[in-house]
């Protein structure tokens, strides 16, 4: 007897036309229909078919502030500002559900932060999202191109949440968007362009909509690799958008509207004292479109807020106090092998003092003390004789000058 040709048994294709086939106990499923079921399922689960909503946190703002100090240090302003921001959308969407016609409606308040790279603006807005337990999703706005452009259409930071909202529509509709970079598509220069500007206002125009609430086809598995797909209709109007970036020469575009008020207004006293050193606390939208945001767009971006550069203090204080800081993340991993590590302070003030100086922030802290750690954790664990460990500022800078970073010239 012909020995039988194992087949799929969707499509029966044969083993040597797929490229996997997967045998279950009566019957094979080759990649092309696990592909196309896939599909399927999360067209279902789209469908709502799958409409558990997660629970649902709502805190009071001074609640929201005290969880955010535990992970985020300094930037209080920004801080209360978004603790409030997130308080009334939240706040507003509970309302919306027992609306009357004659009712006030709240309206939608999406957030831009500006303030440098490694601030902590991304760590702020993840903090919030996993505090509420709402879906979290970030985008960069620097690849987001006007539809029919290569690159990504902004619909598809929707299939982003979508996935993280494991195809729960519902869940998505009232989860949380971080767009990075915005400021990066700006219109250069003050004037509206003449010509078509791909990677600036196009986009701006494009995500003009969704920031302020519309529904939206959005592709469920984001791109374009997949024409065939289903769209599936998500409704923008309770999704908090929470925008940032640096805005690099934003604080000459606000010292430039303060001194012109300054003239304007001789005799305010008020505009005597500016803190020229913290100019982005006066930040206000009207800087926003001097630095190139459209008017239509900062007008859907209601609620500015700004984040403190990163000095000294705040840096070592990130290094040790938020709940999963870098110390207590070393002090635990060498806790899994017995051994106790502990750091003298003027150890930390080198690190500290390294990453101001060579310009890397928060982000820089990490990179250092990997560098400074690497040996320790490479030799510790087979010792089995030591059980703690000192780190002193000896041996910090002797560790330091060994590393990549010892080498680079501070820009
Ligand atoms: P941004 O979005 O402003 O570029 P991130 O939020 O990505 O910055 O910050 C980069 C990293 O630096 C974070 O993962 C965090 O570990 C650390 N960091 C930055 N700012 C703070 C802060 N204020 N408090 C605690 N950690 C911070």
């Amino acid at each position: 007897m012909a020995k039988s040709v194992d087949k799929c048994s969707f499509c029966g294709r044969e083993k040597r036309e797929t490229k996997i086939l997967i045998a279950g106990l009566e019957g094979h499923i080759c990649d092309n229909c696990i592909q196309q079921a896939q599909v399927i399922l999360q067209e279902e689960l789209a469908a709502g078919k799958h409409t558990d909503l997660p629970d649902f946190k709502l805190l009071k703002p001074v609640e929201i502030k005290k969880h955010l100090d535990q992970f985020v240090i300094g930037q209080d302003e920004a801080k209360r500002v978004i603790a409030v921001a997130v308080y009334n959308h939240y706040k507003r969407i509970i309302h919306s559900k027992s609306v009357k016609d004659d009712d006030v409606e709240i309206e939608k308040s999406n957030i831009v932060i500006v303030g440098e790279t490694g601030t902590g603006k991304t760590l702020l807005a993840r903090t919030i999202a996993k505090l509420l337990n709402v879906p979290f999703c970030i985008a960069d706005a620097t690849a987001l191109t006007e539809a029919g452009y290569v690159g990504e259409d902004v619909e598809s930071i929707l299939s982003r949440l979508l996935q993280v909202a494991d195809y729960n529509i519902e869940a998505a509709e009232r989860g949380i968007v971080f767009i990075d970079e915005i400021d990066k598509i700006a219109r250069k220069g003050d004037n509206p362009s003449i010509t078509r500007d791909v990677s600036g206002e196009g986009v701006q125009q494009a995500l003009l909509k969704m920031l302020e609430g519309s529904i939206v086809n959005v592709p469920p598995q984001g791109g374009r690799k997949h024409p065939e797909q289903k769209m599936i209709q998500i409704n923008t109007q309770n999704i908090l958008f929470i925008t940032g970036g640096a805005f690099d020469g934003i604080d000459k575009k606000i010292s430039n509207r303060l001194q012109t008020n300054k003239i304007g207004y001789k005799t305010d006293k008020k505009q005597q004292n500016i803190d020229k050193d913290h100019i982005l606390q006066y930040i206000t939208p009207v800087d926003l479109k001097a630095f190139g945001l459209i008017p239509e767009l900062v007008g859907r971006l209601p609620i500015v807020t700004y984040m403190h550069t990163l000095d000294h203090d705040t840096l070592r204080r990130i290094l040790t106090e938020p709940k999963n800081s870098l110390i207590k993340q070393y002090t635990k991993l060498f806790e899994l092998d017995n051994i106790k590590v502990t750091f003298d302070e003027d150890a930390l003030d080198f690190v500290v003092e390294k990453s101001i100086e060579f310009k890397l922030g928060a982000r820089g802290l990490r990179s250092i003390l990997e560098g400074i750690m690497t040996d320790a954790m490479f030799e510790l664990p087979s010792k089995t004789a030591t059980k703690s460990l000192r780190i002193t500022a000896a041996f910090v800078a002797e560790k330091f000058q060994k590393t990549s970073m010892a080498r680079l010239k501070v820009a």
